[in-house]
């Protein structure tokens, strides 16, 4: 089957010097096209420059809303210029945290506005995250939505509810790994609630490996497939069919 990983970390310190490696197994994996994700300015200049080395990777740049903070008018106005280059996907990861906090929720909406104030003049997607802020984000992302190209739900991890929220808001919804654990009923009854449409998969790499791979602490694009796997189990699907809906969705809200 054939795959897209729309959400990789690639800059990761635990893939330093294996990154070959990494990509080359991914592609033995039938994954043919990754995104590595932007969380800061330097952090999106280092994927712009992955993307601008490997053939099939594409990048993001935005401030992660743990990095809001240190989000000020000139790296924004940089973010901007990154989204200007060839092999720019998408604006992100963007949104509200207030599961960890790492910035002030002012500091974080006003980030979050900011950055979304960009994606629509820029006229690209955005990869949103959102942790223990469902409703800010909903509410925040609801005015803009009718101005971007498309928005991705990075990360699904609420309930059938939420993602019927986002479904009438005409968001994607992606889901990772955590879709394969036992423990999470909840996002696959998310899950079975999206149409194949509006489904995505990600691993969102180094984080959260999919059962049955979750000894291996350091999660990589090749793992995809078991994930993938479980989006076609929870939807009644055959596996190849699922994978090619993933990979064409991907396609074409990313334009990759
Ligand atoms: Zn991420």
């Amino acid at each position: 089957m054939r795959l897209i990983d729309h959400h990789a970390h690639l800059t990761s310190e635990q893939y330093q010097g294996r990154l070959d490696e990494i990509i080359q197994r991914a592609a033995e994996s039938g994954v043919e096209k990754i995104i590595t994700v932007g969380t800061e300015l330097k952090d999106s200049h280092d994927s712009f420059e992955i993307a601008r080395k490997f053939e099939n990777v594409f990048f993001t740049a935005g401030f992660h809303p743990h990095e809001a903070k240190s989000a000020d008018d000139q790296s924004i106005e940089q973010i901007r210029l990154l989204l200007r280059e060839d092999k720019a996907a998408a604006l992100g990861e963007i949104g509200l945290d207030y599961y960890y906090e790492f910035s002030s929720r002012d500091q974080q909406k006003e980030a979050f506005l900011r950055q979304l104030e960009i994606a629509a003049e820029e006229n690209i997607p955005v990869v949103i995250h959102s942790r223990d802020a469902f409703d800010d984000t909903a509410e925040i992302l609801s005015k803009y939505s009718q101005k971007l190209p498309a928005v991705v739900i990075h990360c699904f991890g609420e309930g059938p509810e939420q993602a019927e929220y986002c479904l009438r808001q005409g968001w994607f919804v992606s889901f990772t790994g955590v879709v394969t654990f036992k423990n999470a009923e909840k996002t696959r009854q998310a899950a079975a609630v999206v149409p194949p449409e509006r489904l995505l998969v990600e691993t969102d790499c180094p984080y959260m490996s999919p059962a049955p791979l979750r000894k291996y602490k350091t999660n990589e694009p090749s793992f995809i497939v078991h994930i993938a796997r479980k989006l076609a189990e929870v939807k009644g699907v055959e596996e190849n069919q699922m994978s090619e809906n993933l990979s064409q969705n991907a396609e074409s809200v990313f334009r990759i």
